[in-house]
């Protein structure tokens, strides 16, 4: 992990939205020495208040405006679906030569609603850490989120390619390995790897609870682990979910197609007895599992490795 950078990369990085991610960045940022100051702001009073508890930003402000004044990175850290509004917010504040990303999981989405209100001067260069836990909010963050993790950067045509290798710099300090991709081919990897895997996760968890109806409570004292780590993803945020099957809606149903014959064509191997189907399906499932272990992204251990340590900078 890179935690050795002398040189802050940014003077003053203000951070828009005070939940796992942004919170995840503060500690991040701070532990590697990334930013001269990092500012914050959240829409509620009750987030901002919990933010100067904990100590998260080195400055908590009360309007997004006073946040992003004299700031040389913004990062929009909200709900895909309250990009376009805030980047609308900050824009009159916004500093020439700044740079503006986001972190949002859908970047189509993200780059029509948020380009229209950069304004001349200013970089707009779209990011998305790969990174995540089922929790949300000012406390949940933690500065290991991102380790080993990738973190995808989505220029839009003719950005500078210097404001991109500097917000690539700040992901590498924070840990990430970084890459460059194209917004809708993002879109498309984004639907097979994380999208809709949480809508079936959510289909799963809802089939159980009306099946709970009926056998009362065993459903959840018998969970075994495949129902187990289901509900640990339907437990995500509802308002960052919803947003982003409502901005990411084409790639998600190409994929749900895909996957429903899928599901059919299993369902038919175990009506009829199928089992050189069912075992050679398996078969090829389980190599992908091992891949991803092999590519550092999990570990094998049976919690799947998610015991996270959490780190916070005494301030
Ligand atoms: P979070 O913990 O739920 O925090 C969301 C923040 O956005 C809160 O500070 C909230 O303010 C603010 N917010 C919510 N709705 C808003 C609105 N309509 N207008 C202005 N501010 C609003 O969310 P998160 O998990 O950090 O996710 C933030 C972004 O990162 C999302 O775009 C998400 O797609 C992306 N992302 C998430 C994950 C993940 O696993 N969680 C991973 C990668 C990327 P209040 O607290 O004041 O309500």
């Amino acid at each position: 992990m890179s935690e050795v950078v002398t040189q802050p990369v940014y003077n003053r990085i203000a951070l828009i939205g005070l939940g796992l991610i942004a919170s995840s960045m503060f500690w991040a940022i701070k532990r590697a020495g990334l930013a001269g100051e990092v500012t914050g702001y959240a829409r509620s009073a009750e987030t901002r208040e919990t933010a100067r508890r904990i100590g998260l930003c080195d400055r908590v402000c009360d309007t997004a405006l006073e946040a992003v004044e004299g700031a040389d990175l913004v990062v929009l850290c909200v709900p895909v679906g309250a990009m376009g509004p805030v980047a609308a917010e900050i824009a009159p504040g916004l500093m020439p030569g700044a740079t503006v990303s986001d972190v949002g999981s859908v970047k189509r989405h993200v780059i029509e609603a948020v380009s229209p209100h950069i304004p001349e001067g200013v970089h707009f260069v779209p990011s998305h850490p790969l990174a995540g836990t089922e929790h949300s909010g000012p406390e949940s963050g933690f500065a290991e989120l991102f380790e080993n993790r990738w973190s995808l950067l989505v220029p839009v045509e003719g950005t500078d390619p210097e404001a991109v290798a500097r917000l690539r710099t700040l992901w590498e300090g924070m840990g990430a390995n970084v890459d460059e991709m194209d917004a809708d081919h993002h879109d498309l990897v984004l639907a097979v790897t994380s999208h809709a895997p949480h809508l079936i996760a959510y289909t799963m968890v809802g089939v159980a609870d009306d099946l709970r109806r009926v056998t009362d409570s065993e459903v959840i004292k018998y969970s075994a682990a495949g129902f187990r780590d289901f509900t640990r993803i339907a437990a995500s945020d509802p308002t960052m979910w919803r947003d982003v099957f409502l901005t990411n809606k084409d790639a998600t149903l190409e994929i749900l197609g895909r996957f429903t014959e899928e599901l059919f064509a299993l369902q038919r191997a175990i009506r009829t007895g199928d089992g050189d189907h069912l075992h050679a399906y398996f078969t090829r499932t389980r190599a992908i599992r091992r891949g991803i272990i092999q590519a550092g992204q999990d570990t094998a251990a049976p919690d799947f490795g998610r015991g996270a340590k959490k780190y916070r900078a005494s301030k």
